[in-house]
């Protein structure tokens, strides 16, 4: 496919946002609306620390336009215990409880005001809490459907990666931020940054990756590429559109 055709296909044409009006919102008889979570932490020397919040936003807007949902600007701490590590500054995190409240009380508000559907769109891998606090909303809730999707995560089927075991700051993140925002990569350091730790990720449910990995990676940034970038982001949307669309109707279906 060629490269103009991929990027305008990416590009949100008109979607309703924080740049609405309650006007134009009440309106448009709307019931969806999709909330990104990114996170603040470390992403090596050669990400931004604000790479969760650019990539989830992102998807989100390119998502919100083809839904025609109203796209809430992104959560932008999240729950990153696993990138802590003494003496030094490494990431802004909330307690598991108050992001649980903090979903809980937007999801709530929105429904107060006739949305029904709500789709949380994860950027970052740890927000284990998102789980517990969806099944909670919908168990307690009628006429309120709310699903969540962590982005990327079956990016590995898609034929377009290399690296097998990539979790954080590797092939695919550094690739989405070359298509999306090639400014804010460091080049090279993104080829000497590569780590893959020797146990599986579920232990960062114990550690910190920072100890870990000694670059602060878990993945191969080696192998990222713009081009790839584009590619990977463009199925990350249709996989979230596909997904969050199936969820909807078998949870409108199938009622608590
Ligand atoms: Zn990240």
């Amino acid at each position: 496919m060629p490269r103009a055709s991929l990027a305008a296909q990416l590009e949100a044409k008109y979607m309703f946002d924080y740049t609405s009006t309650v006007e134009e919102i009440n309106k448009s008889g709307i019931k969806t609306a999709i909330i990104p979570l990114g996170s603040v932490e470390q992403h090596s020397s050669h990400l931004p620390i604000g790479t969760d919040c650019i990539i989830a936003e992102a998807v989100a807007r390119s998502v919100g336009e083809r839904m025609n949902a109203f796209v809430l600007p992104v959560i932008p701490i999240g729950t990153c215990y696993e990138h802590k590590c003494a003496g030094k500054f490494t990431a802004v995190w909330l307690r598991p409880v108050t992001l649980y409240h903090i979903i809980e009380d937007i999801v709530l508000s929105l429904k107060n005001q006739g949305f029904e559907q709500i789709a949380l769109l994860l950027g970052h891998g740890g927000l284990f809490v998102v789980g517990p606090v969806v099944r909670e909303l919908n168990a307690n809730n009628d006429n309120l459907t709310v699903v969540h999707r962590e982005l990327f995560s079956d990016a590995g089927k898609s034929g377009l990666t290399e690296c097998a075991d990539d979790v954080h700051a590797g092939e695919i993140e550094t690739s989405v931020m070359l298509y999306l925002k090639e400014q804010y990569v460091k080049k090279d350091d993104m080829l000497k940054n590569d780590f893959l730790p020797d146990v599986p990720r579920s232990f960062l449910n114990y550690s910190s990756i920072l100890k870990l990995s000694n670059t602060g990676v878990w993945g191969k940034p080696s192998l990222a590429g713009k081009d790839k970038g584009e590619k990977l982001l463009l199925y990350e949307v249709e996989q979230t559109v596909e997904f969050i669309t199936r969820a909807f109707k078998a949870a409108t279906k199938n009622a608590w």
